[in-house]
Order: structure tokens, then sequence, then C-alpha cells
């Protein structure tokens, strides 16, 4: 091979490489380990506290901009008040084009759906509900700063999601619905995409029901990107309605979807550990995101 030919191919890959980022399965394992390490991440915890300052440093090594939003809450019963902060990493603020991807990063105060009543009382270490969507949006904020996309993209991470009282839709996604109020108004991106228990070793992501029916055209796009890349995980079919951060943000007219695998035996249980989640299945959505998120 000639030394120019080299010098071409070498551009070539170059050039290739930089368009087309890699979503790593095992560098998003290590986030969703990472933020476990800290034990529960309940209201006003030191695991919540510790993992809100580790969010923070990492997510300023990435973005261009980043806020937190606090805000006031009550959850359970007897009431008790509490702090909550939301997290924005903004990347290009500039642009008027954006998108936002969030996730929830607070995990459950008990496991009341724990088959042993016993455990009941116990905090959540949530693996899967909480660290694995938040897992994947920490890997996706490096490859942002690498390689930036065309829009301009907002990474939010909620608190508060998961601290409310069955049927009482209100008492959910309490980090989400500040977010929605605050910002309702300056803030209006094209879409957002949520993403929630997304780690399940045995990963089947059905459609969800509010997302199918507010925000059809995103469920779509990651559906058919799905298809696409082969990612069979991703099933065109809806199961679930589940009431999550997606629902405030729908209703302050954002178009937003829900990628959630709600079937997850240990949902809510002291056995939701990071050996119940996979770097195959963070791979497997991180890698329908980043297709979404570049190709737009
Ligand atoms: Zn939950």
């Amino acid at each position: 091979m000639k030394r120019a030919q080299l010098f071409f191919m070498i551009l070539a890959c170059a050039i290739a490489c930089k368009s087309e980022p890699v979503f790593d399965g095992n560098r998003a394992m290590a986030f969703l380990v990472a933020q476990c390490d800290f034990g529960p991440r309940t209201p006003g915890s030191e695991g919540h506290r510790l993992c809100r300052e580790y969010l923070i440093a990492e997510i300023t090594k990435h973005a261009d901009e980043v806020t937190t939003q606090a805000f006031m809450y009550t959850y359970g019963s007897p009431s008790q008040v509490a702090t909550g902060y939301n997290i924005i990493g903004r990347f290009q603020p500039g642009k008027r084009d954006r998108l936002l991807l969030c996730a929830h990063w607070d995990t459950r105060p008990w496991a009341d759906e724990d088959p042993d009543p016993a455990n009941h009382q116990k905090p959540v270490l949530g693996a899967n509900d909480g660290a694995s969507g938040v897992a994947v949006l920490l890997h996706l904020a490096e490859l942002f700063a690498q390689n930036p996309p065309r829009p301009g993209i907002d990474i939010v991470f909620f608190d508060a999601e998961d601290a409310g009282s069955h049927n009482q839709n209100q008492t959910w996604a309490l980090g989400s619905a500040a977010f929605a109020r605050e910002y309702a108004y300056s803030y209006n991106p094209r879409y957002a995409i949520l993403v929630d228990m997304i780690g399940d070793n045995n990963l089947n992501i059905y459609q969800e029901g509010y997302s199918v029916r507010y925000a059809r055209p995103v469920v779509n796009k990651l559906w058919d990107k799905a298809a696409e890349l082969g990612i069979s995980a991703f099933i065109p079919e809806v199961s679930y309605v589940v009431y999550d951060d997606h629902v405030p943000l729908l209703q302050a007219g954002i178009q937003a979807a829900d990628i959630i695998d709600f079937d997850y035996k240990y949902w809510h249980t002291i056995q939701d550990t990071p050996d119940k989640c996979s770097p195959a299945s963070l791979e497997a959505v991180g890698r329908v995101v980043a297709a979404v998120v570049y190709e737009d």
C-alpha cells in the first residue's frame, strides 16, 4: 500500500468514526454500579446527597451548562417534607432546535412490592428503577461532548419520581412536574425521550400507553429505529400505561415518549440490584436513543 493510500484510509476512518459514535454497554453499566455504590437514593438520605454530588460532577465534565433546580415536596404517610433536586445539563445552549433526554435518579423509600412484608419499609436500591436510565444518559453525555449532535441536547435527571402512593398519580413524578411548572413557558424542545427501567437482563420494551396516545410520532421514530438496527427488545405493541415522568411533560405540551420495560420481577423490592441488570440491555437502549438523536 502506498503512503498516500494509507493516509486516505486513515482519514476515511477518522470521518466514519466521528459520524458514528459507539455506545458501550459496559461503560453504561459502570455508571449504574457507581450509583448503587452510594446505597439507596431515597429522599433526604446520605446516598441521595452523595449521588447528587456525583451526578453534578459527572455531567459537568461533558455539558456546556449545568444547573440544579431545587424544589420542596411532601411524600409518604405520615407526610414528610423533602427537598428535591433536578439536575440539568445543557449541550450547545445557544441552539434553538433542542431535544430533551431524561431519567429519574431517586429510588423508592419503601420496597412495598417485596414478597416478604418484613421488607416493605426498607428502601429500594434501584439498580434498574433509577440507576439504569441515568447510566445510559451519563454515557450519552460523554458521546455528545466528543461528537456534538446537530440539535442542542438537554439531559435532565429528575428527582422525586418514586416516592408516590399507589392510585394517586399526583404523588409521583414530582421532579418532572416541578420542571414542567418552571420551564413550560420558556422551554420548547422538539420532543423528549424518557428512559426508565431499561437495565433488566431480560429486556422487553413494549410501547407505553400515554406515549402512544399523546406522542405517537416519537414512539414510531424510536421503535422504527430499533427495527432498523435489528434490536428486538423493542416490541412494537402497546402493553402498560405507566404514570411516569413523561406525563407532566405531556401536560405541559412537550411531545414525550417513555422507554420503559415495566415487566420487571424485582420492581419495588429489595432485590432490584445490579446483578439483575446487564450491559447488553443498557447498550440496546443506548444505541437506539443515540441513533435517533444523531440522525435527527
Ligand atoms: Zn419505581
